[in-house]
């Protein structure tokens, strides 16, 4: 059975950048409600339940067609979530080290890549996430994915997300994403970012 994580903050300690009503909302209803929805999906598929949301999402291939697309729209949202929550924190610092060094080398430095970052971002239409993904190279990108899509189904690996539903803004920013976007730079756990690029978490 998949479970809802729990956060290592409380719902209103990333304010003012999100509020704690959002939080709230976003957190226990909508990320439950996909962890809910991808449980019952699985429910007559026990091979399936021994696996862990990435595994299902990086080997899309293997789960049955009749379910495929609730795995990915489901089990999406259960893992996207679950990595934005994780690369959060109310008081974010960095990046230093390494993954510095190379943001630095792939996007000429700090405000370039997050200059790049929200540009992204503010392209996707509708409903979706933009993303910082080491490639099967090991080159760092920024993407976009819609819906819930995952890039672990493009055989990339995730190391930064930025949530662009609505839903992730809409009572605190209502149509100003923009001002959300930026105002998200002020709660990147880069340390947790730093693990998820060297692969060590
Ligand atoms: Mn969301």
């Amino acid at each position: 059975m998949h479970t809802l994580p729990k956060l290592s903050y409380a719902y209103d300690a990333l304010e003012p950048h999100i509020d704690a009503r959002t939080m709230e909302i976003h957190h226990g209803k909508h990320h439950q409600t996909y962890v809910d929805k991808l449980n019952a999906t699985l429910k007559l598929f026990p091979d399936l339940q021994t696996k862990t949301v990435e595994e299902l999402l990086s080997n899309i291939s293997e789960v049955p067609e009749d379910i495929r697309q609730d795995v990915i729209n489901y089990g999406g949202g259960h893992a996207n979530h679950s990595l934005f929550w994780r690369i959060m924190s109310p008081n974010g610092q960095g990046p230093e080290g390494e993954l510095a060094d190379a943001i630095v080398k792939t996007f000429g430095g700090l405000d370039g890549f997050k200059e790049k970052f929200t540009n992204v971002a503010l392209n996707v239409f509708g409903s979706g996430w933009a993303w910082l993904i080491v490639a099967k190279d090991g080159s760092l990108k920024i993407c976009q994915t819609p819906n819930q899509d995952s890039p672990l189904t493009n055989g990339d690996r995730p190391v930064l997300v930025l949530d662009l539903w609505e839903h992730s803004y809409y009572l605190l920013y209502q149509n100003r994403r923009g001002d959300y976007a930026k105002s998200w730079w002020n709660l990147i756990n880069w340390q947790e970012v730093s693990k998820l690029w060297t692969n060590r978490g």
